[in-house]
């Protein structure tokens, strides 16, 4: 993920540039702007006032439909099995142990391979998204999203990404085994694993600096794939996991995601008794797998803490290890977008 990503008081640092090769027009239901925002980053120690009030407190209406939860001691399981590979950045044999460890926990499923070459600076490198498909009864597509790489700069240290892809993955595998095997009253739910979000910039290995074209290679290859086979047009939600597997959780309100959708969440959260963990401070999140869709008009949830120790320490560090993430965090997460996943279903 971005290192520019810093909860900055003023506005984003990051200059983004859009390169998915969608039609930027079509964004009219996405807030803010992905383009041209600038400003002085301000590493906050603390969380900074919301950049605009708390969504109205909408009613609790009971929603039809199932009630999926997940299963913490799955999930958690799931994680270890990923840390074992070791690290997991693009090329590594870590990352290769994974693509078959998935492909092995998703066989029984509808798991499809989008295999591509991604032009890097580092050459070109093969990649593959996953995405496993769980029927619904609905006319629709819900996707959830996490990327599955681990830093590349940091490819010469023992970084595995214990809350920086393998939490995220590990979700996303607990939330197939709540899916599986039942008949889905509502929504299609499209699991999307991304490949290369991580930048694979021409620097040096420790040098975190981060560059937009050389990273989300996985989330845009697989959004233009989907642009140009319609399947953008029928997605009705975007939910992306990034990082919450952080034992302190504080998810962030991504100015970059849509509002509606975030409104939503915040209401599937208080609907659960965890709304504290969720939009206690507000930041623009720029250089994330959810961009690329928002691109091209599909209304996109950034569901990320950004605020991973002191400081956000542990971000990029060989300190973001399994001791800092916790199964609590991997469920609170879980069930909230379960629970919106229910509420999308009960709109009319
Ligand atoms: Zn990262």
């Amino acid at each position: 993920m971005n290192a520019c990503r810093t909860w900055s008081l003023l506005a984003l640092v990051c200059l983004f540039v859009s390169f998915t090769g969608c039609d930027n027009n079509r964004t009219a239901v996405a807030s803010g702007s992905v383009s041209g925002a600038s400003g002085a980053a301000t590493p906050a120690t603390q969380p900074v006032e919301p950049s605009q009030p708390p969504p109205a407190q909408a009613p609790l209406v009971k929603p039809a439909g199932q009630v999926l939860r997940v299963d913490p001691a799955r999930a958690w399981l799931y994680v270890k099995e990923i840390l074992a590979f070791g690290p997991r950045w693009d090329g590594s044999k870590g990352q290769e142990k994974l693509g078959q460890y998935l492909h092995a926990k998703l066989k029984n499923d509808q798991a499809e391979e989008d295999a591509f070459v991604a032009e890097t600076p580092a050459g070109k490198i093969p990649m593959r998204n996953i995405v496993a498909k769980f029927p619904g009864t609905k006319d629709g597509i819900i996707v959830l999203g996490s990327h599955i790489d681990t830093n590349y700069p940091l490819r010469k240290t023992s970084f595995v990404g214990a809350n920086d892809g393998a939490a995220t993955t590990a979700l996303l595998l607990a939330i197939a085994d709540q899916l599986r095997g039942k008949k889905l009253e509502g929504y299609s739910v499209w699991l999307a694993f991304f490949d290369g979000e991580e930048s694979i910039p021409t620097n040096q290995p420790g040098d975190l600096s981060w560059s937009d074209p050389e990273s989300l290679y996985g989330s845009r290859h697989l959004a233009q794939k989907w642009e140009k086979d319609g399947t953008n047009k029928k997605i009705k939600a975007f939910f992306l996991l990034d990082m919450i597997g952080d034992k302190d959780l504080d998810i962030l309100r991504d100015s970059n995601s849509t509002p509606w959708l975030l409104d939503l969440v915040e209401q599937a959260a208080r609907r659960l008794g965890y709304q504290s963990y969720f939009f206690q401070y507000s930041s623009t999140v720029s250089g994330d797998d959810h961009l690329p869709f928002k691109d091209c008009g599909v209304p996109v949830a950034d569901i990320i803490d950004l605020d991973y120790g002191y400081n956000g320490a542990f971000h990029h560090s060989v300190e973001d290890t399994i001791d800092k993430i916790s199964p609590k965090s991997l469920q609170v997460t879980g069930d909230v977008v379960l629970e919106a996943i229910r509420l999308l279903n009960a709109r009319p």
